[in-house]
């Protein structure tokens, strides 16, 4: 296999790409491309049985100028440091692509959670965010579930800024359980905005979504709910995929099913309704109206793009194409929808937590849907209003022209701080 691409990298490649129809100086435009710092730290944490193990981990902040610093916290042996850089990259031109009021942040722990018990997973935890307290805060940085992170580590950290900070502070971070101040619909967030930006794009590209074949990479939190929530709008959803491999059924699957079979034995390999089993590359150039993935970053390079058949690319994970696939699906048929707007559903419901906290006032999961449907309709209008009146060369530069334009504004109307 190819070389990995550096996704701090890609993500200075796509901010290059953007910037040739941004009207800004080459000076202003460079303090956009790298963090405005990043927090490493070695946490040391006694284990269950005595021995003490010291864990790496990150927090980058990106960009402040739209709002406070907001992103997800990763638990994964992959984790690195231009990693979480290239990520709270994206935070920021997420945030602005939506319009919600924040900017960009990320961090991570090098660790493989599957290797520790909970109570170990607790200590790990609590000392990350006891490492995080002066960094974070409901005004300053507000940190977010991301790849095997989920409520319960959100409860954690909340409770640890609490007791440490003696107060009560649920807006500190999102992506928490109801009862510790979540908010309705969060869950499945990341998965609605993915599944309406492809509603949206076949809309937009004359196709029917409903009969539509669809392959989905990645069956955790955002690549389930994207399968479940597109079959339920009629179409069939012919793959699925986790670490463990790829199924395929012509047919289609009840994504429901495939769930309570990956729940009972950890993957959706070995599901009884599979015709094949399939590798997770075998996945990813099927041929297919629409490809999601929803795994993670670099999981389409250069190579495998000339071999992808998908008609539409909607990205659900963070960075799954590198920019030489993307040059090489320019040159297809392939119309890629690009992650900062398909997945900002997450961070959208993240941005009504955290109003909902500020207020203490909570809304119905109607009510978020409703809003987030609203947000993310009108980012796919002004993101192929900008396509066209740029005439861009795909729907990505499209993205972070609005996006770039956005952080600079408001940039710009702030002055300049030394
Ligand atoms: P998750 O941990 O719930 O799920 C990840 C899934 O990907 C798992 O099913 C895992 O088995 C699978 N996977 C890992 N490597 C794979 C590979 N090589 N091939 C196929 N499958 C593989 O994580 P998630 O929260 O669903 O996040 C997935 C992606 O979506 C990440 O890029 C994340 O940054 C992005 N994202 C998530 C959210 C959110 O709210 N959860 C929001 C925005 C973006």
């Amino acid at each position: 296999m190819a070389e990995q691409a550096n996704p701090f990298e890609s993500l200075q490649e796509q901010i290059d790409d953007a910037s040739e129809y941004v009207d800004a100086d080459a000076d202003v435009l460079e303090r956009l491309k790298r963090p405005e710092r990043v927090l490493e730290t070695n946490l040391s944490v006694e284990m269950d049985d005595g021995s003490v193990e010291v864990f790496k981990a990150f927090r980058s902040q990106f960009n402040g100028d739209r709002g406070p610093y907001k992103g997800g916290i990763r638990y994964h042996p992959g984790v690195n440091r231009d990693e979480v850089k290239a990520l709270s990259g994206w935070m920021v031109y997420k945030c602005a692509v939506v319009g919600i009021p924040y900017g960009g942040g990320k961090g991570g722990i090098v660790i493989d959670p599957d290797d520790y018990s909970e109570n170990e997973l607790e200590r790990i935890t609590r000392s990350f965010a006891k490492e995080l307290r002066p960094f974070i805060g409901v005004d300053r940085d507000v940190p977010a579930p991301d790849v095997n992170t989920g409520q319960r580590e959100m409860n954690w950290i909340k409770d640890t800024y609490e007791t440490l900070e003696n107060t009560t502070a649920p807006g500190v971070i999102t992506g928490k359980a109801i009862e510790s101040g979540g908010s309705a619909g969060r869950v499945e967030a990341t998965g609605r905005s993915t599944v309406i930006t492809a509603r949206e794009a076949f809309d937009y590209l004359g196709e029917e979504i409903d009969g539509a074949s669809v392959a989905v990479q990645g069956y955790g939190n955002a690549g389930w709910i994207a399968a479940k929530l597109i079959d339920e709008l009629g179409a069939n959803v012919v793959a699925v995929s986790d670490s463990s491999g790829a199924i395929y059924r012509g047919d289609g699957f009840d994504p429901r099913d495939v769930k309570d079979h990956k729940n009972e034995t950890g993957s959706v390999s070995g599901y009884h309704g599979a015709d094949e089993e399939l590798s997770n590359e075998d996945l990813l150039t099927l041929d297919v109206d629409l490809l999601v993935p929803a795994a993670l970053e670099n999981a389409i390079d250069g190579d495998l793009a000339k071999d992808v058949d998908a008609d539409v690319i909607v990205e659900a994970a963070n960075g799954p194409l590198t920019p030489e696939a993307d040059d090489v699906l320019a040159e297809s048929d392939t119309y890629v929808f690009p992650d900062i707007l398909a997945n900002a559903g997450g961070v959208t419901v993240s941005y009504f937590e955290w109003v909902q906290n500020r207020q203490r006032f909570y809304w119905s999961e109607e009510r978020v849907n409703e809003e987030l449907e609203g947000i993310i309709t009108t980012a796919f209008d002004d993101l192929t209003d900008a396509y066209e009146e740029n005439d861009l060369p795909n729907f990505r530069t499209a993205a972070y022209v609005v996006a770039i334009d956005r952080v600079l504004d408001s940039y710009e109307e702030s002055g300049n701080w030394p």
